[in-house]
Parts: C-alpha cells; structure tokens; sequence
C-alpha cells in the first residue's frame, strides 16, 4: 500500500552544480510526504563518489554511457542526443514506475533539458520547470528569448538596462554567453529554456522572494514563478529534517578531516576560503596571480584545486608557503564546502560566484570576494556587489587577469576595512532572511506548501 501523497520524477541536468539543488528541493518535498525518484544518466551515476541520499534514484540514457558529456565531444552534439535518447529513456522510467504501482504524478526537470515537457504531455503528467540560476539571470536570458535585448552589446553600449533590473548592468556584467560569439549554440540553449515555458505547471526558482522581489514581481507576471530558496540542506537553515547532513550526491570526495582540524585551528573570522566550483578551468597565469595574492595577503587561506588544476600551481609554491609558516594555506582537491562556509574561522569567502557557491555564501553570511570566470557568474558578481552589497569584485587587468596585488588589496578591503564592516552587516541580513524564507510560514516554504496541496489535489 502506498502512503505517500504524490510522486515527483525530478530530472536534472547531470552536472555537480544542477543536482545538489535538485535533490535538496526533492528533500524538502520528501518531507511533506511527496515519493521522489530522481532520473539521471548512466553516466554521471558512475562519476559519483558519494550516494548516500534517502531518495531514490534511477537511471536513464544521454546516450553516451561510457563518458557522458566528455564522450560526445561537444556539448551541443551532446545535449542533441541526449534529446533523442533520454526522451525514450525517460519515458520508459515513467511506465516501469506505472508497473510497479507507484505511478509518477509530475515531472520536476532541469530546463536545460526542454524536452521532458513533452514527455510530461504524452503521459498526461503535470510538469515544473526547475531554474537553477537566479531570477534576473533568468530574466536576461528570457530577453534574449524575446529579441527584446539586443545583444551582444557594442563598445557604445555604456548601460544595459533590463525590465525589472534593479540597476542598470554593463556587458561585463551580462552572462558570457550572451556576449561571446563563439558561444551562440550554447546561448541557444540557454535560450531555449523559455521556449516551451507557456505549457508547463509552475516555473520553481532556487532563490527567494526577498532576494529579488523586483525582478521576481517582473517575471510572475508571465511566468507562473515560485521561489522555492535557498535549497541548502535542512540543518543549516531551518533544523527541520532529521537527517539532513550534507549533500548526498557528490562527484568528487571531500576532504574533510583534513579541512575541519586546519580550520579548528585558526581564530575566528580569520581564514580566506577559496574554490572556483566544480567545472570552471582557471587560465595558468590567472593562478598564478592567485597563488602569489594568497601567499602575500596576511591572512590564512584554505584553497580548493581540483586535481585537474593541480598542474597549474605555480612550482613549489606549497613548499613557499610552509616557509612563511606551516598554518599559512591549505590546499585541497575538494571540501565539504558547507561546512567550510560555516565555520567559525571562515571571514571570506573568494568565489567564482557559481549560484550555489553565491547562495550558499548568502544563507550562512559570509562575504565574498568575487572572481567570475564565465556563464552567469559576471551577473552574480554583480549582484553580490552592487545589489546585495554583500562583497567585492576584483577588477581584472586588460589582459582579463586579476593581479595579485588586486587579490591582496580586495582581501584585506572585505577583512579589515570599514566598508568590509558594512559587508559583513549586510552578509548578517541577508543570512537572517535566507533563514526565513524556508522557515515556517516564510515566503519559500509557503510556495512549497502551495506546490505540494496542489499537486495532492491533481494526484488524488
Ligand atoms: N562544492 C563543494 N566542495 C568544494 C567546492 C564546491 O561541495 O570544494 C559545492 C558547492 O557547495 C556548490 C557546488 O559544489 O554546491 C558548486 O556549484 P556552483 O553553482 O557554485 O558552481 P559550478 O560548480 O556549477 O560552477
């Protein structure tokens, strides 16, 4: 006998950045009775290091199961045949989950992935389109959709001023697909998360109301939004679900140990963390830079280099640090970030301004130093400094590379200086808000309740 209320099949894009989001949302639905199981491919399964999540998971086809995306060369060859394939996969998800007496109620997709709305109308499933960016990158690349913005921008173009925007934007500012030419098929992509937007249910975004009300208010009127942020896990935020302990899914495993007795072991509000997330290739000179800014600034650093960055280090750099001394940096191949950003030691936060780093970042209150590499990552940037006044950007030189005394200057600006006071004031709000906003009654726990009695309703 089934006890559940209703079953989501979530598909997300297979890519670090799309699940964690995706599975903390199905968590949160978990909780309020809804049966999960989440479709992912073959191949991203296999990359997984760590599966320890109570939701269940089934596999479907990209149609490159030895390799994923890196097997199919392109990512615009791969997301092609990830249409034809996962399309049939995932419809036969759907009728082994009818056979087996727990038939799927409606499908939560990754709007990278377009096409499972149309799997969602040939089983007569309802369906909800699952953002995760924020709102107003959202909104700028619903405005290329539309050809209302015109873009790339020209060297006139001083200002970009967006609908619903709350301040005017310059092309640095602007994702780097919409302004890099060479990237026109991954924009269409991009793009064509709006393009069958008008037939589905509910368009979830991972953020929250107070956030972004302008840009949110905007877009509700098109657009039947929920803000249903942060998707961080339960303990950090509201305390709510009993085993909520970390992400579950990860591709790379954490160095954990190491990374929590280095950080016992420093003052408090005193160590720079660093990470540039799990896809962004940091040029060599560009780590450079960042090495040399780290190890001259005057305070601790805790580092994440991927091993695939690790070649990249400038040579014996690790041995320089220990000259000045043996608590000065610690480099890791990956951390649990979380509790990194939690710990009582971190002060700063220097980011790639990946959504989920930047909102991490917002919903445990620390500031951020930003160095954003491409996609959304300028526009987050933006946001933090100019919006959210919530951290600095550091400026890039001609060449695009921030120099290590820039490094150096914007640390010591965010940990020592009056206007790092206001940061830090403003990092307390915005951490106190996030808080609510998932707490009971708050904006996004109200449209995830809203979410889940209407799908009780169509599911009875
Ligand atoms: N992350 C982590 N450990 C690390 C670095 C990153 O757990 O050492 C997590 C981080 O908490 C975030 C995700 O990986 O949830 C990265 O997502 P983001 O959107 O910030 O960047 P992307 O990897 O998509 O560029």
């Amino acid at each position: 006998m089934t006890t559940h209320r209703a079953h989501c099949l979530i598909l997300p894009y297979p890519s670090q950045g799309h699940i964690n989001p995706m599975l903390q949302f199905s968590k949160r639905l978990q909780s309020k009775g809804v049966k999960i199981t989440i479709a992912t491919t073959k191949s991203f399964l296999k990359t997984m290091q760590e599966l320890t999540t109570s939701v269940s998971i089934e596999a479907i086809s990209d149609g490159y199961d030895d390799g994923g995306r890196d097997q199919a060369g392109s990512f615009v060859a791969y997301i092609t045949r990830f249409k034809e394939v996962g399309s049939d996969t995932l419809a036969q998800l759907i009728k082994k989950l009818a056979n087996s007496g727990c038939p799927v109620n409606c499908i939560v997709y990754d709007p990278f992935l377009p096409w499972a709305v149309e799997v969602a109308k040939d089983f007569g499933l309802v369906s909800a389109a699952f953002f995760t960016q924020n709102c107003a990158v959202d909104n700028i690349y619903y405005h290329v959709h539309k050809g209302v913005l015109k873009l790339p921008p020209t060297q006139d173009d001083e200002e970009i001023l967006i609908p619903g925007f709350s301040c005017p934007i310059e092309s640095s500012d602007v994702p780097s697909f919409v302004i890099s030419p060479e990237a026109a098929r991954i924009l269409d992509m991009l793009v064509n998360q709006f393009s069958n937007l008008d037939k589905v249910d509910w368009v979830l975004i991972n953020s929250f109301y107070e956030l972004e009300k302008e840009v949110i208010d905007w877009m509700s009127k098109i657009y039947p939004i929920k803000t249903i942020g942060p998707t961080i896990p339960s303990m950090y935020l509201d305390n709510r679900l009993p085993d909520d302990k970390e992400y579950g899914l990860s591709v790379f495993k954490p160095m954990t140990n190491e990374c929590l007795n280095w950080l016992n072991h420093q003052l408090i509000s005193s160590v720079v963390y660093v990470s540039f997330g799990s896809l962004a290739k940091v040029e060599v000179e560009q780590m450079e830079e960042l090495a040399w800014g780290l190890k001259n600034s005057n305070k601790n650093f805790l580092w994440v280099v991927r091993s695939t960055e690790e070649s990249k280090l400038p040579k014996n750099f690790l041995e320089e640090l220990k000259l000045v001394s043996e608590n000065k940096g610690l480099v890791v191949s990956w951390c649990p970030q979380l509790q990194v950003l939690e710990h009582k030691s971190t002060g700063c936060f220097l980011t790639h301004c990946g959504w989920n780093s930047t909102l991490e970042a917002i919903s445990l209150g620390v500031p951020m130093l930003t160095m954003p590499q491409w996609t959304d990552q300028p526009t987050n940037a933006k946001l933090v400094k100019d919006v959210w006044e919530m951290g600095v950007r550091a400026k890039q030189d001609e060449k695009g590379i921030v120099r290590r005394e820039v490094i150096e200057e914007c640390i010591k600006l965010v940990m020592e200086e009056e206007k790092g006071k206001m940061i830090k004031e403003n990092a307390q709000k915005w951490k106190e808000l996030a808080r609510k906003a998932v707490d009971e009654g708050g904006s996004s726990d109200k449209n995830i309740e809203e979410f889940v009695s209407k799908l009780v309703t169509i599911s009875s």
